[in-house]
């Protein structure tokens, strides 16, 4: 079965909200087998949600609108969607009720134009909203033809959805299982990741292949479809494996987690604990870190000594290397790493320091060049590396290649 997903709302159009109920609604759609096969976002105007409506359903059998069912004159969907039909809107005394009683609890007087939320087009059965007024609507609008109408505010979309409109759907829609696989990348730039992988996954149609590329960061995901779960898995099992292979330790994460994530669980296996010193990620590599659940762990802590005198009064590196290197080199990195290590009592002590632009740099080191240091028991290292892009893309990828050279350092 196919579905389209047409959010309604003026707002969507402009520069300040963006359509993420259509993200929500696909995630759910696709997990009962439903592909979404195009989407609309049409702002409060009846003609036009009208035309989209009757467009919808002669391509798709099930079609969801969110959005336009509040109390004022501007949400049309009600009306747009009864004159794409054909039918009426129909007075519904309980729905009324309900809403006063809402209002009741609240310790309020309902408003004369909540009225317009007691409506339904006939034929429709109400879909009860528990986190706010307007009801949402289920329409059988022909033989295997499936209409829902759901509130525009996530929270009640959500709540609507999951209780209401899951079951009625798990009812019409022919059994399908789904199976996923997601592997998550790092140290790899995606072309190069996709010219080794996609020799064999374009061998495929199912499992399908997607690849979803952030700075630094590539997630994989496989996603089979079949009658039984057991044959989904079964179709996994071919393909999966050999992208695993392909990828070797360049694969962090089999699960979703992020990479801060895959070297907390590292460092705990290990019994051993981290310290970091930043310079140009002014705290974002502490921040990432100890954005994980249960890290202190194995954090202990860090510090940011952005200026040079800093990381002279701070951490003791000295003046004289500070003046014959530079605070972006590979002695000062490594220097970093090492004191920290030493001033914390941390097993790893890890350090980023580098030119993050747009300003600074020379012809040597330009903007975007990083030292990465790491120190360890068994000795201390640093590795230059060369980011493109702006400041946040080349802080990010710091934070994300300082990572994972201690999850590489880890896995060894
Ligand atoms: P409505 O039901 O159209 O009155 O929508 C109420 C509020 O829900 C809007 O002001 C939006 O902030 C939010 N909203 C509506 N549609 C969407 C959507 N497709 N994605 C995310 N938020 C939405
Ligand atoms: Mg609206």
């Amino acid at each position: 079965m196919n579905a389209e997903i047409i959010a309604v709302g003026s707002e969507l159009l402009t520069p300040q909200r963006l359509d993420t109920n259509s993200l929500y609604l696909t995630e759910r759609l696709n997990a009962l087998g439903v592909e979404v096969v195009a989407k609309a976002v049409i702002g409060d105007d009846r003609a036009r949600l009208r035309d989209a409506v009757r467009a919808a359903l002669a391509r798709s059998e099930i079609v969801i609108l969110t959005g336009g069912l509040g109390p004022t004159e501007d949400d049309v969907t009600r009306e747009a969607v009864a004159e794409a039909l054909g039918r009426p809107l129909v007075w519904r005394q309980e729905l009324a009720d309900a809403i006063e009683a809402r209002f009741r609890r609240m310790g309020r007087k309902m408003a004369e134009i909540n009225k317009r939320q007691a409506y339904l087009i006939e034929g429709a059965e109400a879909l009860s909203n528990d986190q706010g007024t307007a009801p949402g609507q289920w329409i059988e609008a022909g033989p295997g033809h499936y209409l829902m109408l759901l509130p525009g505010p996530p929270v009640e979309l959500k709540s609507v959805f999951e209780r209401e409109c899951l079951a009625r759907l798990e009812r019409v829609v022919p059994p399908l299982a789904i199976r996923t696989r997601v592997f998550r990348v790092a140290g790899m730039p995606e072309s190069d990741l996709d010219q080794l992988i996609s020799p064999v996954y374009k061998r495929y149609k199912n499992p399908a292949t997607t690849i979803l590329a952030a700075p630094g960061d590539i997630q994989i995901h496989l996603r089979a479809r079949a009658e039984t779960a057991e044959q989904a898995e079964a179709l996994l099992a071919e393909l999966a494996p050999q992208i695993e292979a392909l990828l070797g330790d360049n694969i962090y994460s089999r699960n979703g987690e992020p990479l801060e994530g895959a070297v907390g669980a590292l460092l705990v296996a290990r019994g051993a604990t981290l310290a970091v010193a930043e310079s140009c990620t002014g705290g974002m590599l502490a921040e990432r870190i100890t954005s994980v659940a249960g890290s202190s762990r194995y954090f202990v802590g860090g510090l940011l000594v952005y200026n040079d005198e800093m990381k002279e009064k701070l951490l003791g590196i000295s003046a004289e290397l500070l003046a014959g290197h530079t605070a972006v080199s590979q002695p000062v990195a490594e220097a970093m790493a090492a004191r920290v290590r030493q001033r914390t009592g941390a097993t790893f002590g890890l350090s980023v320091t580098g030119y993050a632009g747009p300003e600074g740099g020379d012809a040597e080191h330009p903007v975007g060049t990083v030292y990465i240091g790491l120190a360890a028991p068994e000795g201390t290292s640093a590795r230059p590396f060369r980011f493109l892009g702006d400041r946040e893309r080349v802080r990010r990828l710091a934070t994300q290649s300082a990572l994972d050279l201690l999850r590489r350092h880890l896995a060894r």
